[in-house]
């Protein structure tokens, strides 16, 4: 099935600028850029399109998680879907993020090489969603591939369509989140379909892309096994490149964001679940002969 984006794109075009959201509370940041003339508004849109400029949330050094090593994870603004247990929903809008030349971010990649090259380690690009950001995110992961350094992107799947085999050839893995594998489930605790995540994993299949899955255990969404087996099924698909499935447990840490940002936070009153439903979560990944954190 392929996927419609044209309305993705009117979404994005109009989010381009970075003029700082009317709604910004005190202390959120300080990088806005105030009132953009027109010139500077079409100037920046340029940049964008060129992938010289892009709107980024944050980005951090972490080990042993989004990808193999040492890693620095650049997280992205702007997001087509809305996770009810999403950790970050400040990075919903892609207005809201700081405005960053590719330029000085490939400047600090760089710098890091010694301890991507120690640690086999490299760069995961996140959001938000990497996908609405496609010439930016390309820009990075060609520089940080021409300088031997491994990549990642960590995606949903729903802009697959946006990512083209040039742009997937700078990407050494796909970190794959399959939020549910119930249509029904998925658009009930994402906003949005299934079917381009499953789409986007043929083509990663096809392609012979390494993948890494994820799947975010939620209970009362989630967690029924019947759920839980359909999102097995989806991953087997992929059993030639698939190298590892993991599972998530839901829990509470973005709670404090979507108060602060004024959003309505649906899963107040919903638990962790048990390790053990974790771990029969896990069997069920495990039972298809996938290896399994
Ligand atoms: S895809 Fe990720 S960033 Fe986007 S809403 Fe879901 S959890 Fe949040």
């Amino acid at each position: 099935m392929s996927l419609d984006i044209s309305h993705e794109i009117t979404d994005t075009a109009g989010e381009l600028a970075f003029a700082p959201p009317a709604d910004r509370h005190s202390g959120a940041g300080t990088w806005g850029l105030g009132e953009l003339t027109e010139l500077e508004r079409s100037a920046q849109l340029k940049l964008m399109r060129e992938g010289q400029l892009g709107s980024v949330h944050s980005w951090e050094l972490v080990t042993a998680v989004d990808g193999p090593g040492t890693r620095m994870t650049i997280f992205m603004n702007g997001c087509p879907l809305r996770c009810l247990y999403c950790h970050n929903p400040d990075t919903f809008n892609m207005k809201d993020g700081k405005p960053v030349l590719a330029a000085d971010l490939i400047k600090k990649i760089k710098r890091m090489r010694k301890v991507f090259k120690a640690t086999g380690g490299g760069i995961t690009i996140s959001g938000g969603e990497v996908l609405m950001q496609r010439p930016f995110a390309e820009n990075i992961l060609m520089s940080a591939k021409s300088l031997g350094i491994h990549t990642c992107i960590d995606t949903s799947g729903f802009l697959g369509a946006h990512a083209s085999d040039e742009f997937l050839d700078n990407v050494d893995l796909v970190l794959l989140d399959v939020k549910s594998g119930s249509e029904k489930v998925y658009r009930e605790l994402t906003g949005r379909a299934l079917q381009p995540t499953i789409d986007f994993g043929d083509r990663l299949s096809a392609l012979g892309k390494k993948i890494w899955i994820r799947f975010v255990l939620v209970p009362g969404y989630t967690d029924d096994p019947d759920n839980i087996e359909k999102v097995a099924d989806i991953v087997c698909r992929w059993r030639n490149v698939v190298e590892r499935v993991e599972v998530l447990p839901f829990h509470q840490m973005g709670t404090d964001k979507w108060e602060s940002l004024g959003y309505d936070y649906k899963l107040k009153d919903v638990h962790p679940p048990s390790k053990g439903a974790a771990e029969a979560a896990r069997d069920i990944f495990r039972a298809r002969g996938l290896t399994v954190y």
